[in-house]
């Protein structure tokens, strides 16, 4: 299936009237984290204190060779992260693609619009040949890295020694195999 279709398909069965889900994941009241959209939330819960960012495999069956990266800490979308802080997040998950995909690795942020979970998260997987667009921008290093613009997401690959980050779409998730 071409991807603007998968993309559409994904938008509108993710409903369009679900743009921006109602996110009251508060861990002080345990009865609102067992929300649908705190799932992720949870998952950050069960890690030991310490731990600033770790991965989980994706649980949708669906998606086998996925993989997600994910702050410890409750924020709803990147942009709210400092700079340091969205670094790390991104060094983090890059060392983790290039160990599951070597040099195909990406990287994929979706729009917090069109995301069904109220924790951040970066898709992690391998890059489907032929997705490349003309829509990005060049960075030479991971603190190069912009947070995505505001109601966008962003995905991210490797080409040679540099990154490209391509900007301007909401599902973004859809240049990775599942
Ligand atoms: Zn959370
Ligand atoms: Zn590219």
């Amino acid at each position: 299936m071409p991807r603007l279709l998968i993309a559409a398909v994904l938008v509108f069965g993710l409903g369009l009237h679900a743009d921006i889900v109602t996110c009251t994941c508060d861990v002080t009241r345990p009865e609102t984290m067992e929300a649908r959209q705190c799932g992720l939330c949870r998952e950050a819960e069960k890690q030991p204190a310490g731990v600033k960012i770790f991965f989980l495999k994706d649980a949708n069956p669906s998606k086998p060779n996925r993989w997600l990266a994910l702050p410890r800490s409750h924020e709803r979308s990147i942009e709210l992260l400092s700079d340091e802080r969205r670094a790390d997040l991104l060094a983090a998950a890059v060392e983790k693609a290039k160990a599951l995909f070597g040099d195909e690795w990406a990287i994929a942020y979706n729009a917090p619009s069109v995301q069904t979970q109220c924790h951040i998260h970066l898709h992690i997987g391998k890059l489907i040949p032929g997705v490349e667009t003309n829509q990005f921008i060049t960075a030479t290093k991971i603190e190069d890295i912009p947070a995505p613009p505001k109601g966008e997401g962003f995905w991210i690959h490797p080409q040679g020694n540099l990154f490209h980050v391509h900007t301007g779409e909401q599902v973004t998730e859809t240049v990775i195999e599942r």
